[in-house]
């Protein structure tokens, strides 16, 4: 890194997911992850699963924070990279490459070299729950860790973008934020230079289904760049 500031935030970046890992606050996602990892899907069989709460990734000195639901079972789960190998990871990553937040737009391996500019990707919930639903403790005990991350990304984000209702509500409860209302393209002012953006999160029964369309997905991330450019 080429400054002291940077190389500051990398390094506590860094320390949060150390801890992560090796977090075990919530026996009963503890126990689904071991277990997803030791049954896997048949598409996977052959490959060792991560099966550990997944760590968080992207750009120290970021301008848009992204946040997220959870891992993916055999996705983040799998990989051990958010967002990584999965359907919302693909279409996640095909939007931040076609707005100039990454090298390139796919995200398959920890190893793939996918570089994020500007942008970093961070969870609600950094283990994956049964039928994609943490428990309001489980979200509760995972929030000092997003916290953590918002402090230390607090200088450099202009756009928070947010996936999801839970992670809405998530990002709303660590920053004390009260009174919005989630809904997809909903954008808010926050913390006087920041602004918030609420979007649908790109979960097949989502994008399966047209709830949340490409188009109605790029346009979200076109606005977020637009926001950022003219900060
Ligand atoms: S969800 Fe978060 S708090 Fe709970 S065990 Fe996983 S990393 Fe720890």
């Amino acid at each position: 890194m080429s400054n002291g500031i940077l190389a500051k935030e990398d390094l506590l970046l860094h320390k949060v997911n150390e801890r992560t890992i090796r977090c075990k606050l919530c026996p009963r996602l503890t126990k689904y992850i071991r277990e997803v990892g030791q049954t896997k899907t048949r598409k996977y069989i052959d490959q060792d699963y991560w099966a550990k709460p997944v760590p968080t990734f992207g750009d120290p000195k970021a301008k848009l924070l992204v946040i997220g639901l959870a891992p993916a079972a055999n996705g983040g789960n799998r990989t051990g990279r958010i967002f990584t190998g999965d359907s919302s990871g693909d279409w996640l990553v095909k939007a931040l490459f076609k707005t100039g937040f990454a090298n390139k737009p796919t995200s398959i391996s920890k190893d793939d070299g996918l570089i994020l500019k500007d942008a970093y990707l961070t969870l609600t919930a950094r283990c994956t729950p049964p039928q994609n639903k943490p428990n309001p403790s489980e979200i509760s005990n995972c929030s000092q860790y997003l916290i953590s991350e918002i402090k230390i990304l607090e200088k450099t984000t202009k756009v928070i973008l947010t996936l999801g209702k839970i992670a809405f509500d998530g990002y709303c409860n660590a920053r004390n934020v009260k009174g919005l209302k989630f809904g997809h393209n909903k954008i808010y002012p926050v913390h006087n230079d920041k602004t918030l953006i609420a979007s649908y999160h790109p979960s097949r029964r989502n994008t399966n289904t047209g709830t949340l369309t490409w188009q109605m997905w790029i346009n979200i991330f076109e606005t977020a760049r637009s926001i950022i450019n003219n900060k």
